[in-house]
């Protein structure tokens, strides 16, 4: 795709990250030439950042495994400071930095400023537990032995993200990794590298020593990955991003027994009983469809809503879907930015169209926006029959399909009726059947009454394919410590 001039502070923006592979503390060029980063508003190309080769990659390794001892004595105050200067450069550039991400990413540029905000955090939560890893002392029970236990770094990391949230999915990762005192080779997304070089650039500038955080961006993630997994130095994968790719990670991964946390793909169901607060339940809707554009693996895929109040709740979403203006995200107002690419678009007009054709009504949107850049119609279909694939397949776009039924029963069955198990949705104002409901739903997250769990304080994490381990909270730091068992003999 062609490059045309872009206004002076865009430009200026992406003039300020490097573009180059960082590899223990030099930022250095990818053995493999550039690959170009678009902007999907336009399908131009922005810019070019270093393609990594295995090789490069292994030098990656070679850095993160040099500096591992130094960085592990490192004092967790340090490591802690680090992470929290971090915060503070971030929060002082969060429009620079939301801009940048609106270019790669294309979501509009107040919701690039929530996820700075939420990226940030969790520096700040992980800058706060740095200094909180703890052990125990204990006597035998059988008096005798004593018993000590320790948490130490698991050690290199490498940390694999997607596209769609470029800086929190790696926040959410490198910071606990910092605290816990690991090293680590991350690689971006190869759509939105930039926000990640920008926060490398950052942590360095923070005083992040050489070595402990090395990127490499690249177009052949899986010729570049499976080296490091197969490598006995690499201790530790922390992967998001589908769960056909998990899959494949984990078995790789199988071969040298490594640790790895997976953040998976989802097919979240939102819930509404009767007796739901409707107007509440339409704006969690909102949120928990349009948030990033239905571009999250969090995003309500599917709305079950009790038959008495399935059509005033579809007809009340669809208009707040048809107020909301598309564009590019850089403009004033924008509500909704374009798909990733024309190849995310595509699998969501097959859904739509699916869905259609077995009978859906579309009440609003239901098809691409014609011209430049990768745009879809905020969308609701009501009255979605069973068998459509959109209740059963992650959309990943701004549609929603709303189903009814007609007991409690048949809802819990409906959401637990897929192989993901991420976050379920919940609407109702009966504290029995909230908690009834809540603990019959197969997922690691809730949202009752309330369409938002993301967290930095809460442990965020799947079951059944969704996948496994947790990320933010005190339980996202365990992840990237293990634990260490000292039996003492004090006769
Ligand atoms: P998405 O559908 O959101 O693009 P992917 O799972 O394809 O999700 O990508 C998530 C991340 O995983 C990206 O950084 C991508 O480059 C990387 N990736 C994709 N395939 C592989 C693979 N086979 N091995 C390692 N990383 C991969």
């Amino acid at each position: 795709m062609s490059s045309t001039a872009l206004p002076q502070h865009e430009q200026q923006a992406i003039d300020s990250v490097p573009k180059r592979l960082l590899i223990g503390g030099r930022w250095v060029d990818g053995e493999r030439g550039t690959l170009a980063v678009e902007d999907p508003a336009t399908g131009n190309t922005l810019t070019e950042v270093a393609d990594a080769s295995p090789a490069d990659a292994r030098k990656a390794l070679d850095a993160a495994v040099a500096a591992q001892g130094d960085w592990a004595r490192t004092p967790p105050r340090e490591r802690g400071e680090i992470l929290r200067r971090t915060f503070d450069a971030i929060s002082a550039r969060a429009d620079e930095l939301a801009l940048l991400m609106t270019l790669e990413m294309g979501k509009p540029l107040a919701e690039s400023r929530g996820e700075i905000s939420y990226g940030a955090e969790f520096l700040r939560w992980f800058s706060e537990e740095a200094v909180r890893i703890d052990g125990r002392y204990s006597v035998n029970p059988a008096g005798g032995n004593r018993l000590l236990t320790m948490r130490q770094p698991v050690g290199p990391c490498l940390l694999i993200t997607p596209w769609n949230f470029p800086l929190a999915m790696g926040t959410r990762k490198i910071g606990p990794a910092i605290a816990a005192g690991c090293t680590m080779v991350v690689k971006p997304a190869e759509q939105t590298p930039l926000s990640m070089l920008a926060l490398a650039q950052i942590l360095g500038e923070a005083g992040l020593p050489d070595g402990v955080l090395n990127i490499v961006t690249t177009s052949t993630a899986r010729e570049v990955s499976a080296p490091l997994i197969a490598d006995s130095r690499l201790r530790k994968l922390s992967f998001t991003g589908s769960t056909e790719v998990g899959k494949a990670l984990v078995s790789q991964s199988a071969e040298g027994l490594l640790r790895t946390s997976m953040e998976l793909g989802g097919n979240a169901p939102f819930i509404v009983f009767e007796d739901a607060d409707l107007d509440a339940a339409v704006e969690g809707a909102l949120v928990a469809k349009m948030r990033n554009g239905g571009e999250a693996c969090t995003a309500a895929n599917r709305f079950h809503v009790a038959k008495p109040v399935a059509a005033e709740f579809s007809e009340r979403l669809a208009a707040r879907l048809k107020e909301l203006r598309i564009g590019r995200g850089t403009e004033p107002d924008v509500d909704l930015g374009p798909l990733i690419d024309n190849i995310q678009r595509g699998k969501v007009s097959e859904l739509v169209e699916d869905a259609v054709a077995r009978g859906a009504s579309t009440l609003t949107g239901g098809s691409s926006v014609p011209g430049p850049g990768y745009f879809y119609d905020a969308t609701v279909l009501a009255d979605v029959p069973t068998g459509s694939r959109l209740l059963s397949e992650e959309v990943f776009g701004p549609v929603a399909p709303v189903a009814s039924f007609e007991t409690e029963a048949e809802a819990i069955a409906s959401a637990n009726d897929t192989q993901y198990g991420l976050v379920a949705y919940l609407y109702t104002s009966d504290l029995k059947r909230a908690l009834r409901v809540t603990e019959a739903l197969e997922t690691g997250m809730v949202g009752l009454n309330q369409g938002l769990v993301s967290n930095p304080a809460a442990p965020f994490g799947g079951v059944k394919q969704s996948g496994f381990g947790r990320e933010g909270g005190p339980e996202g730091i365990a992840e990237y410590l293990s634990t260490k068992y000292v039996a003492i003999n004090v006769d």
